[in-house]
């Protein structure tokens, strides 16, 4: 009886330590944004260690190719000119930002013009600037205007030099945009305020949001009061310079069509 005592009681402890601390309620990001700013695109951790983080986020792979959407637990990798494909399990990420999304609440928003609309109408459904949240927002969408950036090679250009590679997909029809919000103060380390990715209902196509036009839908919100931050191994990282200011970049290539 003792020993099978034990080995419950070590089966528990297994279980405990191998579950994410928070799971549901934190927001993990790999590397800051700075850093992807700066250039660099190569980091050392992958899809398959991102996806113990969480089941929804979005980022990009190794190189800047293209754009990661991470959703109900699978990720997705669209490629410049829009084509979302399974990704590899071992292919490594620079930057990303996941959580196990578990919404608290639904919000009916009225049909939606714009990004700008958009993010005016779900932050009115934020209790507070001083959260970060997960958004899901499916609907049959009149329209997307999304970009995904071709994969680039070393010596790496900034991003704002890279963002002028983009190609701009536009879709309709369902789909899901899968966003984040952060807070002012994340500056240098996440993209403060709405950060959405967009992939179709059947999983084939998406990119980084720059515009969106919807019908009346339901956005669903996960209230994030945890954050959690994890840093590149490598001299690449420890040697580059992040003591600028790089907020006006950022918006450029975050919004720039
Ligand atoms: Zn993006």
């Amino acid at each position: 009886m003792r020993r099978i005592g034990c080995g419950l009681f070590l089966t528990i402890m297994l279980v405990l330590a191998t579950t994410p601390v928070g799971a549901g309620d934190a927001l993990f990001q790999y590397s800051t944004i700075d850093a992807l700013l700066a250039g660099l695109y190569d980091g050392t951790m992958s899809i398959k260690d991102l996806k113990y983080q969480g089941d929804f986020g979005l980022g990009t792979l190794n190189g800047l190719d293209g754009e990661l959407v991470v959703l109900e637990g699978q990720a997705y990798h669209v490629t410049a000119g829009g084509m979302a494909q399974v990704p590899d399990d071992e292919d490594n990420i620079p930057f990303a930002a996941v959580t196990f999304f578990d919404p608290e609440s639904s919000h009916a928003l009225a049909p939606i013009p714009s990004l700008t609309a958009l993010n005016a109408a779900v932050a009115r459904s934020l209790p507070s600037d001083n959260l970060f949240y997960a958004i899901r927002i499916d609907a049959a969408f009149t329209s997307v205007a999304a970009r995904a950036i071709p994969k680039q090679t070393p010596p790496y250009p900034t991003l704002a030099e890279a963002a002028k590679e983009q190609q701009i997909v536009t879709f309709s029809g369902r789909g899901t945009l899968v966003g984040l919000w952060s807070p002012a103060y994340v500056k240098g380390i996440g993209v403060p305020g709405f950060h959405w990715h967009f992939i179709t209902a059947d999983r084939t196509g998406g990119g980084h949001v720059l515009d969106c036009a919807l019908p009346a839908s339901q956005a669903n919100i996960d209230i994030l009061r945890q954050f959690s931050l994890s840093l590149p191994e490598g001299k690449a990282f420890d040697q580059v310079d992040l003591t600028p200011d790089r907020g006006t970049e950022l918006r450029q290539v975050e919004h720039k069509q």
